[in-house]
């Protein structure tokens, strides 16, 4: 029986930096990865295998990362956990022993329970290099394309599917706004103009609730009875923890049907199995209430924190954030932490600030991109709670920022002396600096 001192279960978004931290917290040990597929994938490269990237080998995570930090990989299915000998058996038959073990097992995509889910040519956010690749091969033969959700990756596929495809791209969402679960109303609208502008019909307050045709997909029907052609549907619905494995081993399962942690990460039933990405349990930053944000950023701080806490106790998990970006077309978009209905539905008494300039300066420089950056601040101590922004392709590190003010349970006076560096070709100006204008207009405003 092969032996090690960790073993990590999975080899994704949390497997990988739980078992590197592991090998740089504790070079002494030796740290071994199982993952069941050949090749992992960036999960969230995904979308842009069908436009961007163009095939799913583009999207490939090279195993040199694990080799590079002698993290032994073996390839397989675990199928059982045995906790009394602190053992792990595969489906080969092989068992590997170990003294901690980490499951980042992961998620699966939530599949509609609606009539005609199970036709051919109807897809769902799969991680798996194969069925990718069949996917690909239909939507490149697509002429209608249904994709249901419009939440981040539905936006995403559509987006994509649109880009290097000659065919009619569809989103059905059953909430008033595409991307609603993510960002405020305002942000919601800019995004379905640019949807729209780019030729992607959408279907708002709308429900599939039949997928029809005979073996393959033919079209949809709505609720109110409305049918769509299709020839593919995409469901971008969500995902739910991949526990099997974990429930196998009576592990408990915690109310959002995740892997019950502590605060350090540890399995709630055995202190030598730890757990995190979409498999563990989440708590809110804000609230400390369990939460069901299930992100790739969310997976690597927990696994980091696991690859700290697996021999000796170090780090504790002070929730999740949120902090998310994605771009549709030319425009980006992100939040972090709460936005402002989510601050308010939460009871805190909010006071907004709102700039908008542009990323360079002057505006004229090459690249500039309008940005518009929304800071929500609790009104009572000025802490920063959230914030949107919209604009360039900066958003993504702006939301970044955001986070780390509010992780730092910075108040609005803070975030208004913030020290930027600025640079005309790679900024905004230091004048107009959206996060700093923000924060002094919200201060003004207390
Ligand atoms: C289309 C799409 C786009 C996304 N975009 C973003 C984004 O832009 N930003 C962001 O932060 N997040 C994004 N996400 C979410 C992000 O992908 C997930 O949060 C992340 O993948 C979670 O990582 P994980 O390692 O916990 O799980 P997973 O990525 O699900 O990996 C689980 C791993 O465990 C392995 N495994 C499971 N069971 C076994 C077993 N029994 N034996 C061996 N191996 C096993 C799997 O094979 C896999 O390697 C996106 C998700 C999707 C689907």
């Amino acid at each position: 029986m092969k032996q090690a001192d960790a073993v990590v279960i999975g080899g994704s978004a949390a497997g990988l930096p739980a078992a590197i931290g592991c090998r740089r917290r504790y070079p002494q040990k030796s740290v071994i990865l199982i993952r069941q597929e050949e090749q992992v994938l960036v999960p969230c490269g995904l979308p842009y295998i069908f436009g961007t990237l163009g095939s799913p080998e583009k999207d490939v995570v090279p195993d040199a990362i694990l080799t590079n930090n002698n993290v032994e990989l073996v390839k397989g299915e675990v199928v059982e956990i045995d906790r009394e000998k602190k053992a792990v058996s595969m489906s080969s038959g092989d068992t590997i022993g170990y003294d901690k073990l980490v499951l980042t097992t992961g998620s699966l995509p939530v599949v509609l329970p609606i009539p005609g889910a199970d036709k051919g040519n109807v897809f769902t956010a799969n991680k798996d290099l194969i069925y990718l690749k069949n996917m690909l091969d239909t939507i490149n033969g697509a002429r209608d394309v249904v994709i249901i959700g419009g939440g981040f990756i539905g936006v995403e596929f559509a987006d994509e599917c649109k880009k290097n495809h000659d065919c009619n791209v569809t989103i059905v969402e059953v909430l008033p706004h595409c991307l609603q679960l993510a960002l405020d109303e305002e942000f919601c609208v800019e995004a379905e103009k640019v949807l729209t502008e780019r030729g992607i019909k959408l279907l708002l307050n709308s429900k599939v609730e039949a997928i029809l045709g005979d073996k393959q997909v033919s079209g949809v029907r709505l609720s109110g009875g409305q049918e769509l052609k299709a020839d593919v549907v995409i469901m971008g619905v969500g995902a739910r923890p991949n526990v099997e494995l974990a429930k196998k081993a009576e592990l408990e399962i915690g109310p959002t049907k995740a892997i019950a942690v502590d605060r350090y990460m540890r399995t709630i039933t055995d202190v030598n199995i730890f757990a995190c990405g979409d498999c563990a349990e989440k708590y809110s930053f804000f609230s400390g209430k369990l939460s069901r944000t299930m992100l790739a950023s969310i997976a690597g701080a927990e696994a980091r924190i696991v690859g700290a806490n697996l021999f000796n106790t170090r780090y504790r998990n002070h929730g999740e954030i949120g902090v998310f970006s994605t771009i549709i077309g030319e425009q980006a978009f992100g939040c972090a932490g709460l936005t402002e209905a989510a601050a308010r539905q939460e009871g805190f008494d909010v006071v907004v600030g709102e700039s908008t300039a542009p990323d360079r300066h002057p505006g004229g420089m090459p690249g500039a991109a309008n940005t518009k950056v929304k800071l929500v601040f609790s009104r009572d101590n000025g802490l920063l709670l959230g914030g949107g922004v919209s604009g360039g392709k900066g958003t993504g590190e702006i939301v970044n920022i955001i986070s780390a003010c509010i992780q730092h349970w910075m108040t609005a006076y803070e975030v208004s002396l913030f020290q930027m560096g600025t640079h005309p070709a790679l900024t905004a100006s230091p004048i107009v600096y959206q996060m700093v204008n923000a924060a002094e207009l919200a201060v003004k405003a207390m």
